[in-house]
């Protein structure tokens, strides 16, 4: 069984500028590089799991989302980071638009992302880490049984919608990336 990270993407890897979906916007926080170098480093799979429902309200589009993705993923190979796949959601409840207008179960922090994920990679999600900055990412690793990690990047865990206490509340994702390779055991 493989052990992975489960990485939210905005306001985690990238600067969050508010439904971020422009190349010209990518801008990676401080450490984040170094932070994913290192965690692949220890044999962790990379893998992005992130809210996309600026695609369900109609800011841009799935093709918009896939050339944000793209461009992301080459900035970081040429940094030698490989990302193993990212799975999004591009649905909202009640904001979303016509098929995207969806009670889903991917979306945050249900842990459909995560399932699909563990099945096709045959993850151990008890060996598994989510690193995010909001308490919806913390509160899909608690329900997903995986072990979780806070950044005070981004939202820094302040949109307050569910009371959560991660494992550890990291300054960025290189202080998160450290914590977990000390504190990860392998049996
Ligand atoms: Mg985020
Ligand atoms: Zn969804």
């Amino acid at each position: 069984m493989h052990k992975a990270i489960f990485l939210d993407r905005d306001g985690t890897i990238n600067v969050d500028t508010g439904y971020t979906y422009k190349i010209e916007d990518l801008k990676f926080e401080e450490g984040a590089v170094e932070g994913l170098k290192l965690l692949q480093g220890s044999g962790f799979k990379l893998i992005i799991v992130t809210g996309q429902s600026g695609i369900g309200r109609g800011y841009y589009t799935e093709e918009d989302y896939h050339r944000f993705m793209q461009h992301m993923r080459s900035e970081l190979r040429r940094k030698g980071v490989n990302i193993e796949r990212d799975y999004f959601c591009p649905h909202h409840p009640e904001k979303g638009k016509g098929k995207y207008r969806v009670d889903c179960e991917c979306r945050k922090p249900k842990i459909r992302m995560l399932k699909m994920a563990a099945s096709d990679f045959g993850l151990d999600l008890s060996r598994c880490w989510v690193v995010g900055d909001k308490t919806d990412d913390i509160e899909m690793g608690r329900r997903a049984n995986c072990r979780t990690v806070l950044v005070r990047t981004g939202k820094g865990g302040k949109d307050g919608n569910f009371k959560v206490t991660p494992e550890y509340t990291a300054d960025n994702l290189l202080d998160a990336a450290r914590y977990i390779i000390s504190n990860s055991k392998d049996f």
